[in-house]
């Protein structure tokens, strides 16, 4: 019965389990809201070792994409699945076919992408099987790599933050630490770079370090001294969770601003230490849309001008952020979450008599 009680308390739609012994599939996907549109987010392949860790994943994932999503301003709610397997020796055309016949059984409810262990090829292959899913080739649609849209979004929301905290939005002059030099962060280094910010940054692969380095002049550190670096901005572009108990009295920054998704360890405990370390918190899931807002665009029809452009709107709705935590007296990552719960209300309650007026105006035809 726990995962009754998992599902209710945090207000899934609805949760499907997979299965097809045939191919090996042992899928689940959770709807978590459609209130603002289809429950948009990837899927994930991972050799979960319980049920219970698989659950547990696609359930918070997906809760966390309809937040994305509100906060962005799409019309897409929240939705995740995850595959139970390892993505290195499990993965085969039919398990990824097989898998697109589920998502297309929902019938436009929920609609897959790329996440962690799983690629566009296999996007190509659930793609043979149901037309709700993006990430494919571009021949068919696709889209292409989301990093440059990501990059470019955290750093419109790196300068509202920037503005809420220094009361500039320039960062020219200003120091980034950058933890991570891989797609998003190298990218956002760049735009970074020709705004004119002094950058230091850390990897753990050398050949990454060694690119920002000659290409854009980035001072280097260790990965773990980058904590105690000196700088306007740390941003987190490697893993989650780097935002905790153990680094946050190291760090010696003003902001934190980065493209990693769930930066924050315990989001209560370490938002708040943060908050009252006076270090302002640009929420994630705010900063990181552009990735969103990329095959967002590709269900419209893909246009590189039009994500580009959308993606600059972080820059508002990172500022609306601030704006409520300082309205409030509240932590940034509290006020992140109000702004995407009250946009999903707001929709809730107009539904009913747009529904109501459109089912009227088919009466009349
Ligand atoms: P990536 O794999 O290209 O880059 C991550 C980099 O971090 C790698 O170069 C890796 O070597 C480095 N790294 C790993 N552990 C590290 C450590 N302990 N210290 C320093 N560096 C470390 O991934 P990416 O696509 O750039 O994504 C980065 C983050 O942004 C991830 O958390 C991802 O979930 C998030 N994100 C990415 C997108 C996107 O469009 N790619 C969108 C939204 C969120």
């Amino acid at each position: 019965m726990e995962i009754f009680d998992q599902i209710e308390s945090m207000g899934h739609e609805r949760v499907l389990f997979c299965s097809n012994p045939d191919v090996g599939l042992k899928a689940i996907i959770a709807v978590h809201s459609t209130v603002l549109g289809p429950g948009l987010g990837g899927v994930r392949m991972w050799p979960y070792e319980t049920l219970d860790q698989a659950v547990t994943d696609v359930l918070r994932l997906s809760k966390g994409m309809t937040y994305k999503a509100a906060a962005a301003g799409l019309n897409l709610g929240g939705g995740k699945a995850v595959i139970i397997g390892d993505a290195k020796k499990d993965k085969t055309e039919a398990l990824f076919r097989c898998f697109g016949t589920f998502v297309e059984s929902l019938g436009g409810l929920y609609i897959t992408a790329e996440d962690v262990g799983t690629s566009q090829e296999d996007m190509d292959f659930i793609h043979m099987e149901t037309k709700w899913v993006t990430g494919v080739s571009q021949s068919f649609g696709g889209a292409g790599d989301p990093s440059p849209v990501t990059a470019f979004g955290v750093h419109q929301g790196m300068k509202a933050a920037a503005l809420a905290k220094f009361g500039d939005a320039s960062l020219r002059g200003k120091s980034v630490a950058i933890q991570g030099l891989g797609s998003v962060g190298y990218y956002l280094a760049s735009y970074l770079k020709a705004e004119g910010a002094k950058l230091f940054g850390t990897d753990i692969d050398n050949g990454r370090i060694d690119k920002a380095r000659s290409e854009l002049g980035l001072e280097p550190v260790g990965p773990d001294e980058i904590y105690d670096v000196a700088c306007d901005v740390f941003a987190p572009c490697a893993l989650g969770a780097t935002i905790n108990a153990t680094t946050i009295p190291r760090l010696r920054t003003k902001i934190v601003a980065g493209g990693a998704n769930n930066q924050l360890e315990d989001a209560d405990r370490d938002g708040r230490d943060a908050h009252q370390r006076g270090i302002l918190y640009a929420p994630d899931f705010v900063g990181n849309a552009g990735g969103l807002i990329n095959v967002y665009n590709e269900l419209l029809g893909y246009d590189k001008d039009r994500a580009m452009s959308m993606a600059r709107g972080i820059f508002h709705n990172m500022a609306r952020v601030f704006e409520i935590a300082a309205a409030e007296s509240i932590p940034s990552y509290v006020a992140a979450d109000r702004m995407a719960e009250e946009r999903i209300e707001k929709i809730r309650q107009m539904r009913p008599v747009y529904w109501d007026r459109n089912i009227r105006r088919q009466r009349k035809l």
